[in-house]
Order: C-alpha cells, then structure tokens, then sequence
C-alpha cells in the first residue's frame, strides 16, 4: 500500500526546481511504502548545499541553511518542511560521528545509512531505488544493517539503540540474529554516547506499541543493564505510553531524581515520573488528594500499580477521569478567626482537616466544613 505523499504539488515543485535531481530517501520513503503517516521528509541531492539554496530560492521557495556543514538546508512550503542534504560518504568514525565528504554516488549515500528498510530513495514518480536490499526487508518487516551489524555499531554505537527502536516499531519477522551476537558483544560501547542521545532512543522504544520481546532482547544481550541498571526484568509491563513502561521497569521506591540527573530527563518528564511514582507507591492510595497534586499522572501510576500485583480503589477510574481541579476552600485565617494560635500545630490542623476533605471526595463547600469547625 504505497501512501502518496511525494505526489503532492508542493513536492511536486520542489522537485521541479531540483531538475529532478533529488529523491526522496530514509523514513519517509520507508514509511511511504509501509503505508505508515510520514512525518518529516527527507531528500537527497547530489548537488551542492549552495546550488540547492541557489535554485530553491530562484523558484521561490524559502530555504533555511539548517545544516550547511552537514550538507543540510531545509525548505519551507506552506508550513510542510523538506530536509534536503547532499549526498554524502564516510570518511572517518568514532563511535559517536561520522567525518563526512560530499559524494555524487546514490549508492555510497545508501551505504552509510544504518538498516536495509533506511537506505531506499524514491523518486517524483514514486519509483524506488534499492542499493541496500531493503524492498526485500518491508514485508515481513525485517531491521537488518547494511553491511556487518558489528563493523556498523562500532562507527555509531547509537545504532545499537536504533536496531531496537526500530524493531520495536517495525519489526514484524523475528529480530535479527547477528545484530543481536553483535549488540551482545558490543553493548558496553554505549557508555561512550551522551545520555540524551540514549534517553531520546529509549523512550521512543517505550513508546512503541508492544516493546516487550524487544525489552526481553535488550535484557538479554545486556544492552539494558548498560543504559538503565536499575531495570528489574522481567517485569510485567502495563499498556500505557514510555511513562507507564519505565516506571513499571523500575524497582518500587527508585531514586527518580536521580535517574533524571544521569538520563538528563526535561523537568516535565521528572515531575510527571514523581506523580507516577507516588500513585504508584502511596499507601493507602488516596485517588482524590492525588489527582488534587499529580493530575493525570495518577491514571498512568495507578497502571503501574495494578501491573505490580497491587490495589487501587474502588471507582478510581471514574474519579480520575472527571476530574476536575479543585481548591481547599479553607485557609489557616479562618482558624485564626475562630481562635486557633498561629504556628505548627496551626498547619497540622489545616492540613488534618484538607485531608478528611479530599477523602470525603473535596465535595464538602466552605459553609460545611466552617460549620464543622465550631
Ligand atoms: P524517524 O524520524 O521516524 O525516527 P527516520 O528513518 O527518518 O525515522 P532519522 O533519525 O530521522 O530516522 O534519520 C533519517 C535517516 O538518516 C534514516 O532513515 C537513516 O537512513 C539515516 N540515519 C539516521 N541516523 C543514522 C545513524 N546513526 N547511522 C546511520 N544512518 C542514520
Ligand atoms: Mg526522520
């Protein structure tokens, strides 16, 4: 089921003002011939980044210069963006990037590229071009390097993430064995790449619709032990999204914090994580002050929850998802004003009281609980 889209006009043009001397390449091509949304569209030229900016521009497309180094410049067309590079050849690697020259070959280009399904060009027409193999590697959906898994791993170690990534998303055949030999010799290489790079690669995996022969596989070529140690395997893993896994994969009680300091997780995903964390952990859970802290992140904990063999309230569900914020309508004032003395006890009181508030459901108004003060 080829999807269209290196059919619409704005391609379409921009091809034209190429001179037909770009191919579309890598996921979109995959995707495309997959029947999968494409997302972000890719081009290779082997025409120089300044001639492209050059004949773009003439053609009246705007064209930012992304990538000049890389040989990348990227072009603007009613909000669709086009990535356009040069084709390029390996020089030299180091594990973590390549040294790179420009080429006019479609075939080095392909060679350079990491798996067989990554490495096909189409062009205006639709036709495709296989210099990898990777037509043969779409249907049963095979994730294969081109070349030898391990010489490939070795140049970019954060192939070894992608093999999985991909495999999780795509892989419908069973994983390659000699990415795997290789994946199982040369996992501790990973500890060369930056943690974002890694984190990046395995909360896309999280994501992927059933990740868990590819979690199994990691477990066992220890690729798992190398970028999260602390997951417990096998662990029964929950539907959810990448949250609801990980969380599920770490031990109860886990030091996200720190976890967070050495994948360099986003504020957002460490404050979501602690929310999990505590829906998942509190005991007894107590869905409505949760949901009064955490939001959201209470439905994905209480998953993890359930996943780790526990309990969790009766109607919860309902509870968390017509839920609405709301506001503790008493303030420590109003005890003053009733005769309470300022200070500690004051705060103990208050938040005694907050407490019974949100185990009655925060239903109780302002006049209830003041009458209930007296
Ligand atoms: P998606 O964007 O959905 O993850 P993609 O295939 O577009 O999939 P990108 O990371 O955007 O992946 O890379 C674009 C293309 O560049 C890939 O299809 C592949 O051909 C090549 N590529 C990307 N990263 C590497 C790498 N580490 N080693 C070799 N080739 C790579
Ligand atoms: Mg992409």
């Amino acid at each position: 089921p080829a999807a269209d889209w290196w059919q619409g006009p704005q391609a379409k043009a921009l091809l034209s003002a190429l001179n037909g001397e770009a191919r579309f390449v890598g996921g979109a091509v995959r995707d495309g011939l997959l029947g999968r949304t494409v997302n972000d569209v890719d081009l290779a030229t082997p025409l120089l980044p300044a001639e492209v900016t050059r004949r773009l521009e003439a053609a009246g497309f705007k064209v930012i210069p992304t990538g000049i180094d890389h040989g990348t410049v990227t072009a603007v067309v009613r909000g669709q963006t086009f990535e356009i590079t040069t084709l390029r050849r390996d020089v030299s690697t180091d594990g973590r990037r390549a040294t790179v020259a420009f080429s006019t070959d479609w075939a080095e280009d392909a060679q350079r590229r990491d798996f067989t399904i990554n490495g096909l060009f189409a062009d205006g027409e639709g036709r495709v071009f296989d210099f990898t193999g990777g037509t043969q590697d779409l249907s049963p959906t095979r994730i294969r390097f081109i070349g030898r898994a391990e010489d490939r791993i070795r140049e970019d170690y954060l192939r070894l993430m992608r093999f999985f990534r991909f495999h999780a998303h795509y892989g419908t055949g069973p994983m390659d064995a000699k990415a795997l030999t290789a994946a199982a010799a040369l996992a501790p290489g990973l500890a060369q790449l930056s943690a974002e790079r890694v984190w990046s690669e395995l909360k896309r995996l999280l994501a992927a619709p059933a990740p868990t022969e590819v979690l199994a596989a990691m477990g066992q070529t220890g690729v798992l032990t190398q970028v999260l140690p602390e997951a417990l395997w096998p662990a029964a893993l929950p539907a959810g999204d990448w949250s609801v896994r990980l969380l599920a994969l770490l031990p109860p009680g886990c030091d996200l914090t720190a976890l967070s300091d050495r994948l360099r997780w986003s504020k957002a995903e460490l404050g979501l994580l602690i929310g999990m964390q505590e829906a998942a952990e509190s005991e007894p859970p107590h869905p409505y002050g949760l949901l009064r802290r955490y939001g959201a992140a209470v439905l994905s904990g209480f998953a993890v929850r359930l996943a780790r063999g526990g309990s969790v309230p009766q109607g919860w569900q309902e509870i968390a998802i017509g839920w609405q914020p709301r506001d503790f309508p008493l303030s420590g004032r109003d005890l003053i004003e009733r005769g309470a003395q300022p200070g500690p006890d004051l705060g103990r009181r208050l938040a005694a009281i907050e407490q019974a508030w949100e185990a009655g459901g925060c239903v109780a108004s302002r006049d209830e609980l003041l009458a209930g003060l007296a």
